[in-house]
């Protein structure tokens, strides 16, 4: 049909549309077991198959695109980091999906919260979630939001500026409370995937910085503010991270202000809370640690770094939110097109075109993310084809998964399903051409729940203040 040719140990010298990292798969049908939720398998009729629901069932039921998530799989996850990190808090990072659902799943599993907007906040707390729990981020809290969160009792308040502070000591004196707050630094180091950077200056919008000294100006601040309660430091260093040398140099350099602090007041400061970013896996290259493996790595450089500064060891907190939900979510699409491109040097690329795009998937727009994908309504003993999957968005750009081998014979109607999609995917989703965002759909135990309803037509119509109302 085209002139590719697939990448591999033979053919790894012959001009491919392939990366070097894309392997062709003895088995085009086989699910790397690491890439999907704990649920996930192909039934013996070749569907796939996830919470005990046929992936064609729930796209009957609900459509396309939608995002399935494992409630199994995400409980797990939750449990495990927990039990990991026993000792530890752990904080579900809302902004990688939350809603209520999600929310109860996180307070059943004993997880503490983190919001980062008046909208998160306003979520966690109309699901129940235990204010005393929640920890309130965000580097530019509104009043109303920062109100929410005194007169609701959430939990810590993580300060990002001066401008901040003022703000929260007004409201404090206006409404009669203490504010519980950590104070949130920038420590130099900067973490993406597999490479970090530990510079000494900070050139970003978060926190106070350590090397020039504000990180210490605004913890002494809050320790002596009489509507503050200084808990401690926050450090988050980035996303998506596989290596735990970053968070070496970070719990160092934050231990060092607990040392300073202690040298100035005598007083030792009760909590550290090293963030979160760790890694999940989105192609078969990606390799995260196990938990328990992450966890005795992070006790031993917190341990090492607290004996160095002779400081007793904090409370400490963690805050993941990939690595618990992104596993956990698949997103399903339904081809449109197939196309055949030429892309010179006698190679053609195949482009299937979906349902969906980057309105519901930015991360590989915005962060040249990659993503694998299968077959998913069928198994197939065609010869797998290096393919691109696309959107149906106005932009070339609009790419879901940029290199994945798929059957050759996928054509115009299969279902494709691309995992790892439960982390910042429905949450940063967007209406970009108009278009109304999928639902996420729970499934468990060969149920599927609604867990957020598609958004309709009407939905958006509804904001266009120019539209007359047919009704
Ligand atoms: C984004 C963020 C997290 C969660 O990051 P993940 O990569 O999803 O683990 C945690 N803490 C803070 C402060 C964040 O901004």
């Amino acid at each position: 049909m085209t002139h590719m040719h697939v990448a591999g140990e033979i053919h790894a010298n012959v001009a491919s549309p392939a990366p070097v990292w894309l392997t062709r798969p003895d088995d085009v049908n086989a699910l790397t077991t690491k890439l999907w939720s704990s649920t996930v398998r192909r039934t013996d009729d070749g569907v796939i198959e996830v919470g005990g629901v046929a992936v064609t069932d729930v796209v009957e039921q609900f459509g396309t695109p939608v995002y399935l998530l494992d409630e199994a799989d995400f409980r797990e996850r939750a449990r495990a980091w927990r039990e990991a990190f026993a000792g530890w808090t752990v904080f579900y990072a809302g902004k990688a999906f939350l809603s209520a659902t999600v929310a109860g799943w996180v307070a059943e599993e004993g997880l503490s919260l983190d919001v980062c907007s008046y909208g998160e906040l306003l979520v966690a707390l109309r699901a129940g979630f235990d204010p005393a729990r929640i920890g309130h981020h965000g580097n530019n809290k509104s009043v109303d939001e920062l109100r929410l969160a005194l007169t609701s009792g959430v939990g810590r308040i993580i300060v990002d500026s001066s401008d901040e502070i003022s703000r929260l000591e007004e409201l404090c004196a206006e409404l009669g409370v203490k504010a519980k707050v950590m104070v949130r630094v920038t420590t130099g180091v900067e973490a993406h995937t597999h490479e970090y950077i530990a510079t000494a200056h900070e050139d970003q919008k978060f926190g106070f910085s350590v090397s020039s000294g504000q990180a210490l100006v605004g913890m002494f601040r809050c320790h002596h503010s009489p509507y503050l309660e200084l808990l401690g430091v926050h450090s988050h260093i980035g996303s998506q991270i596989f290596d735990t040398h970053g968070f070496e140099v970070a719990t160092r350099r934050t231990l060092k202000l607990f040392a300073q602090f202690k040298e100035a007041t005598g007083l030792e400061m009760p909590q550290l809370d090293l963030g979160g970013g760790f890694g999940i896996a989105y192609t078969k290259e990606d390799d995260p640690e196990a938990v328990e493996n992450l966890a005795g790595s992070l006790r031993e450089i917190v341990d090492h770094e607290c004996r160095a500064f002779s400081l007793t060891v904090p409370e400490i907190s963690l805050e993941p939110g990939r690595a618990i939900v992104g596993p956990a979510g698949m997103a399903v699409y339904r081809v449109g097109t197939v196309k055949p491109v030429d892309i010179g040097g006698g190679l053609a690329r195949r482009y299937l075109s979906v349902d969906g795009g980057m309105s519901d998937n930015i991360r590989p727009a915005l962060y040249a993310a990659e993503y694998s994908a299968a077959l998913a309504n069928r198994d197939s003993a065609a010869e797998p084809v290096v393919s691109r999957v696309v959107g149906l968005h106005c932009e070339s750009g609009d790419i879901l998964v940029r290199h994945e081998f798929l059957p050759g014979d996928v054509s115009v109607g299969d279902l494709l399903a691309v995992p790892a999609s439960g982390a910042y995917s429905r949450s940063m989703a967007s209406n970009y051409n108009h278009t109304p965002r999928p639902p996420v759909v729970a499934v468990r135990d060969g149920r599927a729940t609604v867990v957020l309803r598609r958004e309709t037509m009407d939905d958006l119509l509804a904001l266009d203040a120019g539209l007359k109302s047919e009704a």
